[in-house]
């Protein structure tokens, strides 16, 4: 069931970053968006929001204020919208929040958010060298200092973490000194957007999914043992849902585990879509008919796309049905599944950074914890290496045919 809805409240942004999945890799039908979403449509997603809750029993979302740059969004509209969720769904419990890149998040917009009780998240990409590089005005100056002091500004203020994209060329040291410096309570991080068409910059195409290539996994491990050697570390989201799986909880999101995606995008005009990252695959393949004015919210379950998404850990390639580590993994996010040979039936340009972190983290844990632990948690060592022979042969499980078609469907060969 979808039970997270992004808005998209201002399809435009103040910054230009060259990673941004929006403006930069490969999809422009955003400039056929109004450049914000209309209280009217605000007012129909909330009624169709009350008809969907009653229809399924539902009664509590998450609503993410989202964009472009949702701070474009005007502050009288926050209100309203506010006003209208819990007017038209008054017994529903809302956990609201919104992901800005920081620029022009002053007093007046925190005091806001506390008093709407709207969750804050910054992007920020590290110390000033690095986020200057990439998160930059349409003039090409960088936003590091604006940044810097919305995140200094909301340490007190309710600001509830930030979020960056990974960047090889930051050391982990670096970037950790970066969020310590900065007094941050709880971060998380992304893997960069891409797919084996449109590879994350540096990454060289013939290593990738190769034996002993794995940049990202090299990295992460690095952070991960600066992380947990520090008696005072912050919350980190994306090591700690690892940790979570692999000591067998049922957790995850669109990235890891076995969970369904119940997520669904709001676009400003109403068109109810699957996750935006996904537009980097190909211009338009997110794009389609379903729109609230005219649709139900159920009815983005028939988008082919939508299908595939809410389901991404489950319609997965071959080789991860038959991965040991399958269920902490889940096949990685749909989008860095993508080529233009195969569409979505490929394991995630990260596969063997994931099976080298997976290893080292469970291996680490075991490590770390009593053996009788251990065994109740059913621990076990594993190696990269088994691994990858492993998979490069051919597994017990196979793929069923209407699954794989539909993966395939999306390829452009
Ligand atoms: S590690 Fe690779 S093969 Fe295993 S589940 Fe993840 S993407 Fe699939």
């Amino acid at each position: 069931m979808v039970t997270s809805f992004v808005l998209k409240v201002a399809s435009r942004c103040n910054l230009n970053c060259s990673y941004c999945y929006m403006y930069n890799l490969g999809d422009k039908t955003y400039l056929k968006q109004p450049k914000f979403m209309s209280l009217d449509t605000m007012t129909t997603f909330a009624e169709k929001l009350s008809r969907y809750s009653d229809e399924n029993g539902l009664k509590s979302f998450q609503i993410v204020f989202h964009g472009g740059e949702p701070l474009l969004y005007p502050k009288e509209f926050y209100r309203e919208s506010i006003k209208i969720f819990r007017e038209k769904l008054s017994d529903s419990y809302f956990d609201f929040v919104l992901q800005t890149n920081g620029v022009g998040l002053d007093e007046e917009w925190y005091s806001l958010f506390n008093e709407l009780n709207i969750r804050v998240g910054v992007s920020i990409d590290g110390p000033k060298e690095y986020h200057d590089q990439y998160r930059v005005f349409h003039n090409g100056k960088g936003s590091y200092d604006e940044v810097r002091s919305a995140i200094q500004l909301g340490l007190d203020k309710g600001m509830h973490g930030v979020l960056s994209v990974v960047n090889l060329n930051i050391s982990p040291q670096e970037l950790y000194q970066e969020f310590k410096d900065l007094n941050i309570l709880s971060f998380n991080l992304l893997l960069p957007d891409g797919h084996f068409d449109k590879l994350p910059d540096g990454i060289i195409r013939e290593k990738v999914n190769t034996s002993n290539y794995t940049p990202y996994a090299d990295w992460l491990i690095e952070l991960f043992a600066i992380w947990k050697s520090d008696p005072d570390r912050p919350n980190m989201r994306f090591f700690k849902t690892l940790i979570q799986l692999i000591a067998g909880e049922e957790v995850g999101d669109q990235v890891l585990g076995l969970k369904k995606n119940g997520v669904a995008i709001l676009e400003t005009n109403g068109n109810l879509e699957v996750a935006d990252s996904i537009r980097a695959c190909y211009e338009g393949i997110t794009r389609n008919d379903i729109n609230i004015h005219t649709h139900e919210i159920d009815s983005v379950l028939a988008d082919p796309l939508f299908d595939i998404y809410i389901n991404s850990h489950q319609m997965v390639n071959e080789k991860c049905l038959n991965c040991p580590i399958y269920e902490i993994c889940g096949g990685g996010f749909l989008l860095n599944r993508y080529s233009n040979e195969n569409g979505f039936d490929n394991p995630t340009i990260y596969c063997h950074d994931m099976i080298k972190l997976v290893s080292y983290i469970q291996n680490d844990l075991i490590n770390s914890l009593p053996e009788e632990v251990c065994r109740e948690m059913d621990l076990t060592r594993v190696s990269y290496h088994e691994i990858v022979e492993e998979l490069e042969s051919q597994g017990p499980v196979s793929v069923q045919k209407n699954i794989k078609d539909k993966l395939l469907a999306y390829s452009l060969a």
